[in-house]
This record gives C-alpha cells, sequence and structure tokens, in this order.
C-alpha cells in the first residue's frame, strides 16, 4: 500500500480519499473512516493514540501507516498585552514562529510560509536570518493544528501569513495550505478573514488571484517610490513597483497596503503624496506600522505622532488607514525578532561552554 508522505500535506478532500481507500483495503467498516477524518483537522489529535473512540490496535496501525506529523514548541512567551509568540521547532531542526493576538472580538495568528527568508527586507529580523527552505503544507496549516491542539479556545478567527517568509515564493505549499485553513474539512475558516502578505510576487499575486475564494491580499508596500523602496526591500530590483500596482489592479478583492514607518525614508510629504495616489487608484486601505527593533539598527522609527499625523492626512483625503498598535514588544513578537534571539543566545551559551 503506498503512503503519502503526510496525510497532513493533502487537501483535506484528498486526504478523505486517502483514508477511505486505507481503510477499504485494511477491511475495516466504512464508519471508521468517517471517525479518523476529523482527527486531521477539525477536532485534531495529537497522534493516534489519542484517538480514544478506536481500538487500541487500529490506533497503533495508524500511529504506523498513517502517522500524524507534528513539531515541538521550542519556546511559548505570552506578553502583558496577551500577545503569545510560539518559536516551533521542525522535525528537521528548522525553527519558525507563529504569534497569537487576541482582541476583543477575534484571535489573529500569523504563520510562517518559510523558515528564514531570501528577500532582505532592511527592517526585517527575519530578513538577517537568510533563506533555510519552504514550509511543507502541513508545516504551514500545521502552526494553526498545534495551537489548537494546545489548548482548543485558542483556535483563530482570522490568520495572517505575515510570519516568516515571502508566502508568494512558496505558493505551491500555501496554496494547499489556503486550502486546509479555509475548507470545511479542515480548519473552516472565512476567505476573508486570511490574509496573504506578499511583496509583491507578481507570478504569485496572479495565481492567488485566480482562485475563486474571497482571500485578502496586503501588500507590503513601505515606500510609494520605487528609487526609495529599493533601499528599504531589494525585491524591487526584481519585481518593479509600477508592474506589482498593475497585478494589484487585476485582483478583485480587497487589498490592504502594509506600511512600516521609517523616520527620513518614507514618512516626508512626498511619501504621504505617493501613497496617496497609489491608495486611491486602487481602493487600497493603508495599515501603518510602527517599526520594531530587530533590523537594520541604523533605521530609526517615525515618532507616535507623526504617525498619527501621516494617518490622519490619508483619511483627510479619503483613505482608509488604521496604525496598527506595536503588540507583544515586550517578547519580540515581530517576525524573526524571538529566533533570532535565540540563535544569539544559543551561539553565547556555545562560545562560553
Ligand atoms: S519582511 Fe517578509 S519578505 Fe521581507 S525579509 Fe522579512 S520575512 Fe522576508
Amino acid at each position: 500500500m503506498t503512503t503519502p508522505r503526510s496525510l497532513l500535506d493533502l487537501p483535506p478532500l484528498h486526504a478523505a480519499a486517502t483514508i477511505d481507500e486505507w481503510v477499504r483495503q485494511a477491511g475495516l467498516p466504512r464508519y471508521r473512516a468517517e471517525q479518523l477524518k476529523p482527527r486531521l483537522w477539525k477536532t485534531p489529535v495529537g497522534s493516534w493514540q489519542e484517538a480514544t473512540e478506536l481500538p487500541q490496535a487500529l490506533r497503533d496501525r495508524l500511529d504506523t501507516e498513517l502517522p500524524l506529523h507534528r513539531f515541538e514548541t521550542e519556546v511559548v512567551q505570552t506578553s502583558s498585552d496577551g500577545t503569545r509568540k510560539y518559536l516551533w521547532k521542525l522535525p528537521d531542526g528548522e525553527k519558525i514562529e507563529s504569534v497569537l493576538i487576541p482582541t476583543a472580538t477575534r484571535r489573529t495568528l500569523c504563520i510562517s510560509s518559510q523558515a528564514g527568508c531570501a528577500l532582505g527586507c532592511t527592517f526585517c529580523a527575519t530578513g538577517l536570518m537568510g533563506f533555510r527552505r519552504n514550509l511543507h503544507p502541513w508545516e504551514i496549516a500545521g502552526q494553526v493544528r498545534e495551537v489548537v491542539l494546545r489548548n482548543p479556545d485558542d483556535m483563530p478567527t482570522n490568520i495572517v501569513f505575515m510570519g516568516m517568509g515571502e508566502p508568494l515564493l512558496n505558493w505551491p505549499a500555501v496554496d494547499i495550505a489556503l486550502t486546509i485553513l479555509n475548507s470545511p474539512e479542515g480548519f473552516g475558516i472565512g476567505a476573508r478573514h486570511i490574509t496573504i502578505s506578499t511583496v509583491g510576487i507578481v507570478p504569485g499575486m496572479l495565481a492567488l488571484a485566480a482562485r475563486p475564494e474571497q482571500f485578502r491580499l496586503a501588500i507590503s508596500l513601505h515606500s510609494p517610490h520605487a528609487e526609495d523602496r529599493v533601499g528599504i526591500m531589494p525585491i524591487e530590483k526584481k519585481y518593479h513597483l509600477k508592474d506589482v500596482i498593475e497585478a494589484a489592479g487585476a485582483f478583485k478583492k480587497r487589498i490592504t497596503f502594509e506600511y512600516v514607518m521609517i523616520a527620513g525614508r518614507n514618512d516626508r510629504q512626498k511619501d504621504l503624496d505617493g501613497l496617496i495616489g497609489l491608495a486611491l487608484r486602487l481602493g487600497a486601505h493603508v495599515n501603518l506600522l510602527p517599526l520594531h527593533p530587530g533590523g537594520d539598527p541604523t533605521l530609526r522609527p517615525t515618532s507616535p505622532a507623526d504617525i498619527r499625523a501621516f494617518a490622519a492626512a490619508l483619511r483627510e483625503v479619503g483613505v482608509e488607514a488604521v496604525v496598527r498598535r506595536s503588540r507583544g514588544l515586550d517578547i519580540d513578537a515581530a517576525c524573526g525578532q524571538l529566533h533570532v534571539k535565540m540563535a544569539r543566545k544559543e551561539r553565547r551559551v556555545r562560545e562560553e561552554a
């Protein structure tokens, strides 16, 4: 019998068909398949041993033939504002991060799509790590699974692909992970509550736009001027801002611009004017983000008062702009910060040993 690398790597309907076939070949009654399927995502178990509704012999066999892959929890930190940061260790030792951000009305989980990142945006701690590898579908959707296995009450209502990595450079895996997150046989999270954030990988944007669901798109803009943007985001050399904006124009779904505010680099009058022009053209919302520490140490954050004034100027001309609060500053909650800090600590410990 051929066994896929992991049932959790398959879109839920494919996994269900694999289970049907496995049950049939094992000579088991068909209702067993219906007992197994929800244990992948809907009411997950850490291993088949926890599926106590099944006979012991079947649980043992499933653990051998259709194992449910897990990753280890390396660190969990909870901030005074309730933000929770997870550093996970994958089976091959790579580490990735997720951040759970609870508010009064939602629980947003920020997930990673790659271990490390090749793109080297200057403000980002993950960029400093370089690229390690793409994540498999089960490792992307598995971040939700691990959070739920730790505590079912933490089931996220919203997902943002804003953790480590550029999701549209790992499209084949992200494509499947989106299906797992969204489909009723998976986690059943509404497409409008799932946001894919990209620096502007044009082929990936077109692939995402071709999906029928209303997934949200966020574009890491960070400057409306190509000549300034290239100094903040080297990817500008490959996918030019004008092509990214053109691809975004073809997107029939709501778009958000992410904009990390960096003093003297993207918070000037000419930046405001350029941003207004692009946002009005695409009907885009703007998220203004305070600069977190962890990236290029020469970058200085725009002051909170200047960020508020920038937002007010956007709103004045009809651009919907929100200033995102810095969440979890006491726990290194920005993408890559915890990993980079832990790696430094490990290096220090090794050096001192
Ligand atoms: S901001 Fe995103 S794309 Fe840029 S280096 Fe960091 S992880 Fe990579």
